[in-house]
C-alpha cells in the first residue's frame, strides 16, 4: 500500500516537473523549417519567422521537364570519346577533347534553335602554351562551349553555370588512354545540355529579368583553364556576375555505405573570407566583429538552399552547406570566380567514391575501378539539375541584390565617443541602405536574421520600401541581412551589413 506520504512525495514531484518544464518547446513554422538548424535564442520579437519562398509553376513546370534518359544519353557519349583529356586528338570525329567538343557545340545550338536566336550558342577558345607541370604537355586550343540569354530588365546582371567537360586518369599528363570522365564531370555537363534543351523550348514565353550564361568549361583537371578564361573575360568586360553555380561530380548519391538521404542530398561547398573582392579594412572588420560565415558566396548557398527547402516537393533533394571553399586539398572551376570577386559556389554529390574517380579503368582482385557510367545514377543527377536551375532561374527573376547595406557602428554602444547619442546605449542594431536606383522588380525590402550559430536565415521583417531601419536586437547576438522582395514574391539572396565608416 502506497502511503499518503509518499503521494503527497508523488503530487508535488508532478507538479515539480511541470512548473519546471525546461527547456519550453520549440516552435516551429508549419513546414518544419523556420527552426531548423536554429537555436531558440535570442529571444527577440523582431519579425516572424521565416517560411521558406516557393517558386512559381512556371519554374516548377521547367524544372521538372529535366529527363534523366537525356542525360544518360549525354554522359554516354561523351564516355564514349575515349578520352577527353585536354591535350588529347583534336582531328579524330570519334575520339578525343576535339571530337567532344564538336558534338557538345553541336548539340547545344540544335536544343537553341527553337528559341530563335534568344540563346547565344559560340565556342570561344584561346591558345594556352604547354605547362608539362601541370599535366599539359603540349599547348593546345581550350574552348569553352556555351549559351547565353540576355535578361529583360538588366542584361548586365549575370547569373553562370559551370561545368567542365575534360577528363582525366592518375597520371594527369596521359593524354592518350581511355579516361572516361562519368560522374567527374560528364553529370555536370548533362545537366547544362538539359537546362539549354529546357529553356530552348521555353525562354520566348519566359525570359528571365537577369542573364543566363551556362558553359561546359574546359582544360579544369590541368590548371582550371577554361573557367579561368571565361571569369577574366566577364570581368574584363565589366560584367555583373552575381553567381556562379559550378557543377562538378554530381553523378551518384548512391555509393556505400549506402543511405537514401544521400541520395537526396546535394552538397554546396562556400568559401569564407579567404577569397572576396572587399578592401583589407573591412575584411578585417567582418572577420573581428565574427561575420565571417556571411560572405556572399555563403548567402548564394543559403538562398540555394532555402528555394529548395520551398520546392523540395519538386527537387526531392536537401541542400547541406558546407561553410568551405571546397572539399580538403581540392578545387575547382569556382575558384576563378572567387578570385576575381564573383559569388561561387561548388556543388558535388553527398558521398564520393573515390575508386571512380581520376582512376585508369581496370579491375583489381575484384575490385572495378574507374569513372565508368555503371556507376552513375541519373535520377540522381536529374535531382541535382532540378536544384541549379531552381535556384538559377528563381535568382535570374528576383530583384536585384539590395545595395551598400550598412550598420551603423555608432548605435548599439560606443563608449568612446563623446556625441554617441543615449539612444545608442540601447541594445540597438541600425542599418542603412540605398533605395536608388529602383529597381523595376522590387516590391519592398525585407530584413533577415539569426542567431550566431544558426546556419541559415531564421527570421524576417518588412521593411517596407524605406532606407533604414532600427531593430531591438543586439547585433553581438545576430547576424543580419537585407534582401529584395519581388512584386511577384520572389526574393534576392541576402546581403550582408557592412560597417559604413570603415
Ligand atoms: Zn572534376
Amino acid at each position: 500500500m502506497v502511503s499518503q506520504a509518499l503521494l503527497l512525495l508523488l503530487g508535488t514531484a508532478t507538479t515539480l516537473a511541470s512548473e519546471l518544464s525546461f527547456p519550453p518547446p520549440t516552435t516551429l513554422a508549419s513546414n518544419g523549417y523556420a527552426n531548423w538548424g536554429a537555436g531558440t535564442w535570442p529571444p527577440a520579437s523582431v519579425g516572424v519567422p521565416l517560411v521558406p519562398q516557393t517558386a512559381d509553376s512556371e519554374i516548377l513546370s521547367l524544372i521538372s521537364q529535366i529527363d534523366p534518359a537525356r542525360m544518360e544519353h549525354t554522359i554516354r557519349t561523351l564516355v564514349n570519346f575515349g578520352t577527353r583529356h585536354t591535350a588529347s586528338t583534336t582531328t579524330s570525329l570519334t575520339r578525343g577533347i576535339g571530337a567532344a567538343r564538336k558534338w557538345l557545340l553541336k548539340e547545344m545550338q540544335e536544343y537553341a534553335k527553337p528559341a530563335n536566336g534568344m540563346i547565344k550558342v559560340s565556342m570561344p577558345c584561346y591558345f594556352q602554351p604547354a605547362e608539362p607541370e601541370n599535366g599539359l604537355p603540349i599547348g593546345v586550343d581550350i574552348c569553352n562551349v556555351q549559351a547565353e540569354i540576355k535578361g529583360t530588365v538588366d542584361p548586365n546582371r549575370t547569373i553562370v553555370y559551370t561545368g567542365h567537360y575534360d577528363s582525366r586518369r592518375i597520371n594527369g599528363s596521359d593524354y592518350e588512354n581511355d579516361a572516361p570522365g562519368a560522374d567527374d564531370n560528364a553529370s555536370a555537363v548533362s545537366i547544362a545540355l538539359e537546362m539549354v534543351r529546357i529553356l530552348g523550348l521555353s525562354v520566348a514565353k519566359n525570359q528571365p529579368a537577369a542573364s543566363i550564361i551556362i558553359s561546359a568549361v574546359a582544360g579544369e583537371e590541368q590548371g582550371l583553364y577554361g573557367s579561368t578564361f571565361l571569369a577574366n573575360t566577364l570581368k574584363n568586360a565589366s560584367v555583373n556576375v552575381e553567381a556562379d553555380f559550378n557543377n562538378d561530380i554530381v553523378g551518384t548519391g548512391s555509393n556505400a555505405p549506402f543511405n537514401k538521404l544521400n541520395q537526396h542530398t546535394i552538397r554546396i561547398f562556400s568559401g569564407g573570407t579567404d577569397i572576396l573582392d572587399l578592401p583589407e579594412a573591412t575584411i578585417d572588420e567582418i572577420i573581428t566583429t565574427g561575420y565571417q560565415d556571411d560572405t556572399p558566396s555563403r548567402n548564394l548557398a543559403r538562398f540555394i538552399q532555402e528555394v529548395n527547402a520551398g520546392a523540395a516537393h519538386t527537387t526531392e533533394m536537401e541542400v547541406a552547406i558546407l561553410y568551405k571553399t571546397d572539399r580538403f586539398d581540392r578545387g575547382g572551376d569556382h575558384e576563378p570566380f572567387l578570385e576575381v570577386g564573383f559569388p561561387a559556389v561548388r556543388f558535388t554529390e553527398s558521398n564520393e567514391n573515390f575508386f571512380h574517380q581520376h582512376q585508369d579503368p581496370r579491375e583489381e582482385n575484384g575490385v572495378v575501378f574507374g569513372d565508368n557510367i555503371e556507376f552513375v545514377d541519373f535520377d540522381y543527377t536529374a535531382r541535382v539539375g532540378k536544384v541549379n536551375m531552381l535556384g538559377m532561374l528563381s535568382m535570374a527573376n528576383a530583384p536585384d541584390l539590395p545595395k551598400n547595406f550598412t550598420y551603423v557602428p555608432l548605435y548599439g554602444f560606443l563608449a568612446s565617443d563623446e556625441q554617441a547619442p543615449v539612444a545608442s546605449l540601447d541594445n540597438v542594431v541600425m542599418f542603412n541602405w540605398n533605395t536608388e536606383p529602383k529597381d523595376p522588380l522590387l516590391d519592398h525590402f525585407e530584413i533577415v536574421w539569426r542567431s550566431m550559430s544558426s546556419q541559415q536565415w531564421t527570421h524576417t521583417l518588412d521593411v517596407g520600401t524605406v532606407s533604414t531601419a532600427t531593430l531591438d536586437i543586439s547585433r553581438d547576438n545576430a547576424v543580419f541581412g537585407l534582401r529584395a522582395v519581388g512584386k511577384d514574391g520572389k526574393k534576392s539572396p541576402a546581403v550582408l551589413a557592412l560597417p559604413d565608416s570603415f
